[in-house]
């Protein structure tokens, strides 16, 4: 099967052609210099004479069966009134399909779960702590794609009082509290800077150029929403496997915290908890595995 897949991100446009699932061209964009009609000609030129069967697009942000409603709209306002689905199917005349990046990550993460010496998980959720938190839930199998988009938006959870975290910053969401607004990148930077009186960026957190009482604070509360996060999840979904990824979730420092504070609950298997494998190419790899299982639902049922 020849998918072409493409992950629009808030730093930068990947675009891969998959033939029988081995990357045969690629090709990065910064998103910031992106509009539909570059990215369009981009994706012709990449794709050539080869065929398309199926086109699978992940993108940050709500995504809707045939939008995408971006959040950030200070890099990604160019794809906000696209209509993607229709726009591309006719481009390529094969079928496309839209997925959010965590979802298409959690599925990613999903099927190099699936053969291997563990037990295949049924339930997983991806969680990324990254600048946002990011979430994606594979369900019985199947990953989880609403029709509005708004699955999975776990990081608008209310998180747990704490006096390191923001109770009162409003959210990108317009509400205050949430699990984002206490424990993301962002977050962690805005409580750096506050803590240091002046303007840092998360990554100071882990570079050993704060002091460390004042890292391990914040890393720590950090890590006491998201374990919050999964046990609602858990409690909820009855997962079997949590994966965490972002530049914060995949620093050791942080599963190890995150793992010990989830033991907890003496008669309650809590889920399995690792690291992303899939890294940077987990967008596209995500969504191109979830378009070939429609297109093969598809021809099923035809
Ligand atoms: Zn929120």
């Amino acid at each position: 099967m020849n998918i072409l897949a493409v992950d629009v991100g808030g730093t930068k446009v990947l675009g891969v052609y998959f033939a029988n699932g081995v990357i045969q061209a690629r090709e990065q964009w910064a998103s910031q210099s992106m509009t539909w009609e570059i990215l369009k000609d981009w994706l012709r030129t990449m794709v050539g004479d080869l065929p398309v069967d199926a086109v699978a697009v992940a993108s940050a942000g709500r995504v809707s069966h045939d939008r995408i409603d971006p959040l950030n709209r200070s890099v990604l306002s160019w794809i906000q009134s696209i209509d993607v689905r229709a726009d591309l199917a006719r481009q390529f005349k094969a079928p496309v399909t839209l997925v959010n990046d965590a979802t298409a990550a959690a599925y990613a993460e999903y099927c190099v779960r699936t053969s291997g010496d563990q037990p295949e998980p049924e339930n997983l959720a991806f969680v990324t702590v990254s600048t946002g938190i990011g979430c994606g839930l594979v369900i019985n199998g199947r990953p989880l794609i609403s029709g509005t988009g708004l699955a999975s938006h776990a990081g608008h959870i209310r998180g747990i009082e704490s006096p390191e975290t923001d109770e009162l910053t409003i959210c990108s969401c317009g509400m205050p509290g949430c699990i984002e607004s206490r424990a993301s990148g962002a977050a962690l930077g805005r409580q750096l800077s506050q803590r240091v009186g002046q303007q840092v960026t998360a990554k100071s957190l882990f570079d050993g150029s704060v002091p460390e009482a004042v890292s391990e604070q914040l890393i720590s509360a950090s890590a006491r929403q998201i374990a919050h996060l999964i046990d609602t999840l858990h409690m909820t979904l009855d997962l079997d496997q949590v994966v965490l990824g972002g530049s914060i979730g995949l620093q050791p420092t942080y599963l190890s915290q995150v793992k010990a504070l989830l033991i907890s609950r003496e008669l309650i298997d809590g889920p399995r908890i690792e690291v992303a494998e899939c890294g940077h190419l987990s967008g596209v790899q995500g969504a191109a595995f979830i378009a070939e299982r429609q297109l093969l639902m598809d021809l099923a049922n035809d």
